[in-house]
């Protein structure tokens, strides 16, 4: 079940179907990912889906760049079935999209979306062809489709014209200004295409992406104000780690607040060797820490000082962090409301004792110098105090009693 909380005002747009998925209208806000797997082996690919869908990716994207990748759509879908996966597919086409399309109608069938970049859809005359053929396929397929204008890949006809006739003004309008209209121009004036040729205006859902998180603002608040289609936002080549994270944070936060965006997706550079799924739990962060959404029980833990007398509570705040988020795929439907739950694991007497009164359940460890005792605080009431070797063991059982109890009668 999808829980909202925010009483922030959304900007208000037609819902777009995403095969299961509502993207847009009253819908909450979607999160999706994308797969970094060569799209063309079937069974690395699908698996990748299966751990993005698990994790919390509610739409997942897939490149189709060649023909085995268009050829291994299809089994893909298959394979994802076989596992209970139904997450919508959404397939990422550049620069032949319309020929993998129409060579591989069942590709075409099994994919629940495509996204389209108006930079990369051909040049010149073909450019109008090709992009005409991948709508009408689209049109045929009853299939949704993003127009995703990307800064890196901009069309340069459009951008080139924009230009020149700016130069030509008596007072010339700031080359970012300019770019940032080509942005827009591409979006609205393909998805106006796109209507034309015959695609639903209520298929249709745009983004613009650009790097800088001051520029993605400004130009997201402008292609907002001048269309009702639902919006994709994200901060494209992220980056890595924390940067990737905080600036995409940054620019989605400013407009999540403004009602602006109606699906996220985080493009993280992952580490080498790390997760996919990264890119997924920070958009559910991201929707979580705004009072968006709701996905998994919060931690709250204090970042700990001179007081702690050894990482401990680090350890106990990271295992009850973990321990939740793993239950989770269980927990969901079994207890509804649970992604609600507050736990508190704090460092000391200091704030402890307050912090964990605050929250559904909370444990304060002793810090330097106190009795090595850790009080267990449940609704605000004081009910045992842990000791011992096995404080974290026993915090967990109680969690998870304090989960059934509160949620399971429901
Ligand atoms: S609760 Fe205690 S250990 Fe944690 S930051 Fe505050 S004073 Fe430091």
């Amino acid at each position: 079940m999808i829980r909202t909380h925010s009483c922030l005002p959304r900007r208000s747009c037609a819902a777009v179907r995403v095969g299961s998925i509502a993207v847009g209208g009253s819908a909450p806000i979607v999160v999706q990912s994308m797969t970094n797997t060569d799209t063309a082996d079937a069974d690395a690919t699908a698996q990748q889906v299966a751990e993005l869908a698990r994790a919390g990716s509610e739409l997942v994207r897939v490149t189709v760049n060649t023909e085995e990748a268009a050829a291994a759509v299809p089994s893909i879908r298959e394979r994802l079935a076989v596992q209970g996966v139904n997450a919508p597919l959404i397939g990422d086409f550049h620069f032949n999209g319309h020929r993998l399309l129409n060579k591989y109608p069942a590709c075409a069938e099994a994919l629940d979306k495509y996204r389209i970049n108006p930079g990369n859809v051909g040049r010149g005359r073909k450019k109008d062809e090709q992009f005409a053929t991948i709508i009408e396929i689209a049109c045929r397929h009853a299939k949704p489709v993003r127009i995703g204008v990307n800064w890196g890949s901009l069309d340069q006809e459009l951008a080139g014209r924009l230009m020149d006739e700016n130069a030509r003004l008596p007072a010339p309008k700031p080359a970012a200004e300019v770019m940032r209209e080509a942005m827009i121009l591409s979006a609205l004036d393909s998805a106006q295409r796109a209507e034309d040729i015959g695609l639903g205006h209520d298929r249709i859902i745009l983004s613009v992406k650009m790097s800088g998180v001051q520029d993605l603002i400004a130009v997201y608040r402008q292609l907002a104000a001048r269309c009702d289609y639902p919006l994709h936002l994200g901060l494209t080549e992220a980056g890595m780690g924390s940067k990737g994270i905080v600036a995409s944070t940054a620019a989605l936060a400013v407009l999540l607040q403004e009602g602006i965006g109606d699906t996220i997706r985080i493009s993280l550079t992952p580490e080498p060797g790390g997760s996919r799924t990264r890119e997924v739990v920070v958009a559910q962060e991201i929707l979580q820490a705004m009072g968006l959404r709701s996905f998994t029980p919060a931690v709250v833990a204090c970042p700990g000082c001179g007081r702690t007398s050894s990482d401990y509570f680090q350890r106990l705040a990271q295992d009850i962090q973990r321990y939740l988020r793993d239950q989770m795929p269980v927990w969901r439907d079994r207890y509804p409301g649970v992604e609600d739950l507050k736990v508190a694991v704090m460092g000391c007497v200091v704030n402890g004792p307050g912090e964990s009164k605050q929250a559904h359940i909370g444990i304060s460890l002793p810090g330097t110098g106190e009795i090595p005792v850790a009080p267990v605080y449940v609704d605000g009431e004081k009910t045992v105090t842990l000791k011992g070797d096995d404080i974290a063991a026993e915090f967990r059982q109680l969690v998870a009693d304090y989960v059934v109890r509160r949620y399971g009668t429901r």
